[in-house]
């Protein structure tokens, strides 16, 4: 079967299409500043790419170029569009109803509907990529495939604040955890390299990316998780500032005069390695500039590595025990130094990595980077949201 993977941001819609058989990327490509000028570029493996800018007023325009550039004589990779048999949509949140992936229909869209005010930033776009799957595409299943989902089976002690619990029971406001595709995907992949079943591991999983969330997975189940009620909680991050004292917030907002939008703002789009740095939210440009000596660089990096390191330790505790750590994302995967950083004097825990491995792994490669005689297995796998999400979608396709 093939299957599409739609993942709709605010003005951006990126696709990849999936054969199944053999999980081969057919093509994959980028719709951006849709609702205002409108780019497109289309990949296909070992192919030219096409590049447009093209006007894109809303999603539909979007996802019509999608499918006709996905037939076309010139750049397509189908006959027909009937030759895709589901499409799998990325959700960022899937409330407190989707505990795993699911069929999209119209109770579906209402219900996501319901949750924009806890989702108010990926809530709308992915509702219309899903409307416009469906309305151009009307034969072919729609599944979501929620971030949220993986963290559905934490403990109510683990995701709902100490605040007054109304809070919860009436606004929703509790931990609901992000990027549980990629950990999940992971967490899978690592118990695959260790020949065990994932019931017979506690797996610690540290997706570092743009926004960076750490997992405590223990037999198979995510048990806590870095992000909450927002992707702003937890690790300091590419421009977030992750998990600070609440009170800073009404003391800056008085403080500095801000709105509520302003101090948002501030701590999502100015703070983390950019705000502490004054570099760069890239972490290639701020290590650089760490190993040059510039103290700002160098407090954020170790920051970074701080935190890090704190939720590994609490997930072990909470865990009581680790068998494997793993390492994904832009940071994770390629970040020598940082992986470094973290695993430093943590042999108390078992966890020990071998220098030489940790320098040396091929781009985009999976790989053990464990000293010898290390207790505990030190991983760095190459995260696919987009394959779990396709692989999801067809599995539930083949139960219906
Ligand atoms: P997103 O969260 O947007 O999916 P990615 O997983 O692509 O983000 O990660 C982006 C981050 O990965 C950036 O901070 C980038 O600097 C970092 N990164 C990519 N390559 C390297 C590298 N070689 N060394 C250090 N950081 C890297």
């Amino acid at each position: 079967m093939k299957i599409l993977v739609i993942n709709a941001g605010s003005s951006s819609l990126k696709y990849q299409l999936f054969n199944m058989t053999n999980g081969e990327v057919l093509a994959k490509g980028l719709c951006e500043r849709i609702g205002i000028d409108g780019a497109i570029t289309h990949k296909r493996p070992g192919k030219e790419n096409f590049e447009k800018e093209v006007a894109l007023p809303t999603h539909d325009e979007a996802l019509s170029l999608v499918l006709e550039l996905l037939v076309s004589a010139e750049y397509g990779v189908v006959a027909s569009i009937d030759e895709i048999g589901a499409v799998g949509h990325r959700i960022a949140h899937g409330g407190e109803k989707y505990g795993c992936s699911s069929l999209i229909d119209d109770e579906a869209v209402a219900y996501l509907e319901t949750i924009i005010p806890i989702n108010p930033l990926h809530g709308p776009p992915a509702i219309k990529g899903i409307k416009a799957c469906r309305r151009l595409m009307k034969n072919i299943p729609q599944v979501g495939v929620f971030d949220t989902s993986f963290y559905s089976q934490i403990e109510d002690f683990r995701t709902i604040y100490p605040l007054p619990y109304e809070l919860y029971s009436e606004n929703k406001i509790r931990r609901y955890g992000f990027h549980g595709t990629s950990h999940r995907y992971v967490s899978a992949k690592a118990a695959e390299m260790l020949n065990k079943e994932p019931s017979e591991l506690k797996i610690i999983t540290c997706h570092l990316g743009n926004g960076s969330s750490i997992t405590a997975v223990d037999k198979g189940i995510a048990i806590d998780t870095s992000m909450g009620f927002t992707p702003q909680e937890g690790i300091p991050m590419g421009t977030r500032s992750g998990s600070i004292d609440p009170s800073v917030i009404p003391y800056i907002m008085k403080a500095k005069n801000l709105s509520a939008d302003e101090v948002e703002d501030l701590i999502n789009r100015k703070s983390g390695l950019l705000g502490v740095s004054g570099i760069s939210s890239d972490s290639r440009y701020v290590e650089e500039a760490a190993l040059k000596g510039d103290y700002r660089a160098q407090l954020a990096v170790k920051m970074l590595a701080n935190s890090i390191k704190k939720y590994i330790g609490s997930y072990i505790a909470e865990m009581n025990g680790i068998d494997a750590l793993v390492f994904t994302a832009g940071i994770g995967e390629n970040s020598d130094m940082l992986r470094k950083m973290v695993c430093s004097e943590l042999d108390f825990f078992g966890i020990k990595i071998d220098e030489d491995k940790n320098k040396s792994i091929p781009r985009g490669s999976a790989a053990d980077i464990s000293d010898e005689c290390a207790r505990v297995k030190t991983l760095v796998i190459p995260t696919d949201e987009e394959y779990m999400i396709a692989l999801d979608t067809l599995n539930l396709c083949k139960e219906q």
